[in-house]
């Protein structure tokens, strides 16, 4: 079993790290993730520069590959052929939740969404924490033994490579996560808000600002199985199709 494992967070964050280390405990390891935080960055291909490759190390000694490319960019540099043959890529684990609306945003996601466009499983761990200014100091130890009990159910059931998982994990101790649920994807309430600010010229500039997202506490999502102190299991696919409004259009007078 080769385990990519990748994130948006940026090589050196500690949420790659503690992923890495359960992963070790599973199969061949091989770490290539970005030079920089790609959060929210969305799924990227990029064609219009070339991508350079590093060698560097984690904070444990152990050997990675990073790359000024996004994270999918680094999951097709390995998938392509930089290294040797992989059977899963695992990508996290992001210090915040990645529900709802926010897998079209999420780096964290788009890295998993790659692999199964390499028809390759992937898996997305992101952590519940919104303890936005000191991630720092984030516990991702329960998180990481959450990750590797999902990679060893999802070898031995065996993953479709059509489905990318993406595991959303509650910010608490490790006795206190009550379980797992299966889930759907849930509704993000964004509270984005406009700041416009002036530079020294005079000149107008905006920042997207406002408060951490909420959502809609509903059974059986992604976000209320958070909220009750469970880990969520998404599976996803990357057919966007709205299914219902393809009957309806066909009804409109083409
Ligand atoms: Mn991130």
């Amino acid at each position: 079993m080769h385990i990519l494992v990748t994130n948006d967070d940026g090589v050196t964050a500690p949420g790659l790290l503690a992923l890495a280390q359960e992963m070790r405990q599973l199969g061949k390891v091989t770490v290539f993730a970005p030079d920089r935080n790609w959060s929210a960055s969305g799924h990227v291909k990029t064609l219009d520069r070339p991508l350079r490759v590093r060698e560097t190390t984690l904070a444990d000694g152990a050997a990675a590959f990073t790359s000024d490319g996004a994270p999918s960019d680094c999951v097709a540099l390995a998938l392509l052929g930089y290294i040797e043959k992989v059977d899963l890529v695992v990508s996290g684990i992001n210090p915040y939740s990645n529900i709802g609306h926010d897998v079209t945003y999420s780096g964290t996601v788009t890295a998993a969404m790659e692999a199964v466009i390499a028809d390759v499983a992937g898996i997305a761990f992101s952590l519940a924490s919104q303890d936005k200014t000191s991630s720092s100091t984030t516990d991702f130890g329960p998180a990481a033994q959450v990750a590797r009990a999902v990679v060893e159910k999802a070898i031995h059931n065996g993953l479709k490579k059509d489905v990318l998982l993406n595991v959303n994990i509650p910010y608490l101790k490790t006795e206190e996560i009550k379980g797992y649920h299966i889930t759907r994807q849930g509704l993000r309430v964004y509270r984005d808000a406009l700041d416009r600010r002036v530079d020294p010229h005079g000149r107008p500039y905006y920042w997207i600002g406002g408060e951490m997202p909420t959502g809609v506490d509903e059974p059986g999502t992604d976000f209320g199985a958070l909220r009750a102190g469970y880990v969520s299991v998404t599976p996803l696919q990357l057919d966007l199709t709205h299914y219902k409004m393809v009957d309806e259009l066909k009804k409109w007078n083409w």
